[in-house]
């Protein structure tokens, strides 16, 4: 099998997100090329004609994704419409086919990055590389997981989450065991130099993803050695770091306009205002779930919450602020510096969780585990599901 093709297959199979060898991956170079004999190649093989394609990725999703995905769609209508940052802001909604139906499916990938088959999988082409693809299939699955929490949550609000549907829940939740207790032991600091700094990023980023604390393979990891910030480049594979981190002066933002992560004006501040020697950003889904799930139901910023939350929010023991990503009146370069000057993580409403180290990533990695796991168990108490802990 062609390279790029394994490699996306492998990283597919290693987020949990498929069984083994189940992935069918697609790249067209002289030729085209799938991962594997398929009965459906046949079905998607004129997608390559009707788009501007060049590459494609199907999954049948691995429990418990595909427990919650064909629930949503059994409750849908032509979309689902996640709520968290991220999918809003990358896939806005996520169209359902109906099996077997190829106009359907190209209408909807002509104007979306993927789409859910019902109760057969979730298709993703690529314009430019197979890496979109592999982002796309994982984003839906990510937000799914996200969604049949968050609407759980409404509805349990509202007095509206009947038994039906909670049996799925917990069903779910016995699927999705917690993040570990104890954190991988990462390199130590204090970092001086910008050789020790990067490795330290390279490694903690691996561990984030392997651990599953993203959404494909998104966020961002800076680290302060003598007087620079080194931060991953926007848009960067956690797990890939090496060769795509850019050193940024603390007192000179001169290179947000390139390639540094969207997010470096928000570190910038972070490291201004408080003790931090590295940041951790990931998205971890039960953070993401929770940090969404508001009380008040009276609230005049009712929608715009993102952007707007006039409330001091806790949750899982750390703060909850709202901004938007980038450097607008709403960034959350205004609102997580000062959040974190005075804990060790914050999380962003519907977007993610952000935590410091004073050393090194060994602090920043504890905290984002333990606020994952806090985040879980709060959003099963609130739902009156099982246990929580375990
Ligand atoms: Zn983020």
């Amino acid at each position: 099998m062609d390279a790029l093709l394994r490699k996306y297959q492998c990283k597919l199979e290693q987020a949990g997100l498929v069984e083994p060898g189940s992935a069918l991956l697609a790249e067209l170079n002289d030729e085209l090329a799938w991962s594997r004999p398929d009965g459906l190649q046949e079905f998607f093989r004129p997608l390559f004609e009707r788009l501007a394609i060049n590459s494609f990725v199907f999954i049948r999703p691995s429990e418990p994704y595909r427990l919650a995905l064909d629930e949503l769609c059994a409750g849908a209508g032509d979309a689902l419409r996640p709520q968290d940052c991220e999918t809003r802001t990358f896939l806005h909604d996520i169209p359902l086919v109906p099996a077997g139906d190829f106009e359907a499916l190209a209408s909807a990938l002509s104007g979306r990055k993927g789409a859910v088959i019902r109760g057969v999988g979730v298709a993703a082409p690529g314009a430019v590389s197979l890496e979109q693809g592999f982002v796309t299939v994982s984003s839906i699955l990510f937000a799914s997981f996200v969604k049949i929490f968050s609407d759980a949550l409404v509805r349990q609000r509202t007095g509206t989450l009947d038994d039906a549907r909670r049996r799925v829940l917990e069903r779910i939740v016995r699927l999705s065991p917690p993040p570990p207790s104890r954190a991988p032991k990462l390199a130590e600091g204090p970092f001086g130099d910008e050789i020790s700094a990067r490795a330290a990023m390279i490694e903690a980023g691996r561990e984030v993803v392997r651990l599953g604390l993203v959404d494909s393979y998104f966020g961002n990891i800076s680290c302060l050695a003598d007087g620079v910030v080194h931060i991953s480049q926007t848009g960067s594979s956690l797990d890939e770091l090496a060769g795509v981190i850019d050193p940024c002066p603390l007192d000179d933002s001169s290179c947000a306009g390139l390639t540094a992560s969207s997010e470096l004006t928000a570190h910038l501040g972070i490291y201004d205002c408080g003790e931090a020697a590295v940041i951790l950003h990931g998205h971890p889904r039960f953070g993401v779930v929770l940090s969404m799930d508001c009380e008040r139901e009276d609230c005049p910023e009712r929608g715009r919450c993102f952007a707007h939350c006039p409330e001091q929010r806790f949750a899982a023991g750390v703060p909850v602020v709202p901004g938007e990503v980038g450097t607008g009146p709403t960034g959350l370069c205004h609102t997580l510096p000062p959040a974190l000057a005075h804990h060790a993580g914050a999380m962003v409403l519907g977007h993610g969780v952000f935590t410091t180290g004073r050393q090194d990533f060994n602090e920043a990695f504890r905290t984002l585990l333990d606020i994952e796991r806090a985040s879980r168990e709060e959003v099963l108490r609130r739902l009156g599901l099982g246990r929580g802990r375990s």
